[in-house]
């Protein structure tokens, strides 16, 4: 019975991983695990294929801290392709970590939040609402305006950390500047010409031969809730949602803005 008779046929290559015939290795090399072929490389491009073996076999389960550290370096290594291998394997790995780098930087300015849609109000019914809310963090004030009633604009201004607080809350736990990707919105105009474009002819068609034709579903009238969001560091938000439904996220944005007004109308 072979002593081999479980490991791969041939001899390892430390430089390309791979399990190579013996013919293929040369007497040094043998010894040093190096095959014909990668022997011929330079010292750079040697480390370059050990890197990116390496990566292409990086194993998919929690890392250890070595490991993650070496992953870290090698997406700033000097070798593009290492840096975008490392950078890729990286974010299958840790799949939040790109969000989680931006919670860090982003500090929202002012907010505007318009909601024009039927919402659950929370005691079993649904109820239609129209209402803006604002938030300035500078001057730390909070509007809320009633579309539907004579109240107009209401503000309340909260304490310092009350402020910091909530916009934390809506960076960190409703991840706010995400939603355009988590809720599909602004979605590229191209999505919109299913068969208009270019090809007015099969519509007219028809059209005159007296077919239904529906035309693609484009955004009409206003939207039923957008988040207009300008941070510390210059960037702008602009989403809106034309479904006539607030998502769960929007929902608790929407939720935890009422409650600084709802608990000062108790007062009265
Ligand atoms: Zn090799």
């Amino acid at each position: 019975m072979s002593k081999k008779k479980n490991r791969p046929h041939g001899h390892y290559c430390k430089i390309c991983g791979e399990y190579k015939a013996n013919e293929k290795f040369s007497g040094k090399g043998h010894a040093a695990h190096i095959c014909k072929a990668c022997s011929r490389l330079s010292a750079a491009e040697k480390a370059v294929t050990m890197d990116i073996n390496r990566l292409m076999n990086f194993p998919m389960r929690r890392l250890s801290e070595s490991e993650k550290k070496w992953l870290k370096a090698k997406m700033k290594d000097d070798c593009q392709e290492v840096a975008d291998t490392a950078r890729e394997i990286y974010n299958v790995c840790f799949p939040h970590a790109e969000r989680n780098a931006m919670k860090k930087q982003l500090v929202i300015n002012t907010l505007s939040f318009e909601v024009h849609t039927e919402i659950y109000d929370g005691y079993g019914d649904m109820e239609l609402v129209d209402r803006r809310f604002t938030i300035d963090r500078k001057s730390r004030v909070l509007t809320m305006t009633d579309f539907q009633t004579e109240y107009g604009e209401q503000r309340v201004t909260l304490e310092g950390g009350e402020m910091a607080k909530l916009l934390r809350y809506i960076v960190h736990t409703l991840e706010i500047f995400m939603w355009e990707q988590d809720y599909c919105l602004n979605p590229d105009e191209e999505d919109y010409d299913p068969f208009l474009d270019g090809e007015e002819d099969f519509f007219m068609e028809d059209l005159e031969d007296g077919l239904e034709v529906q035309p693609p579903k484009e955004p009409e009238g206003s939207p039923s809730w957008r988040v207009q969001v300008e941070y510390s560091n210059h960037t702008v938000q602009d989403d809106s949602s034309y479904e006539d439904y607030l998502p769960e996220r929007p929902e608790d944005l929407y939720l935890s803005l009422l409650e600084y007004f709802e608990l000062k109308e108790e007062v009265f």
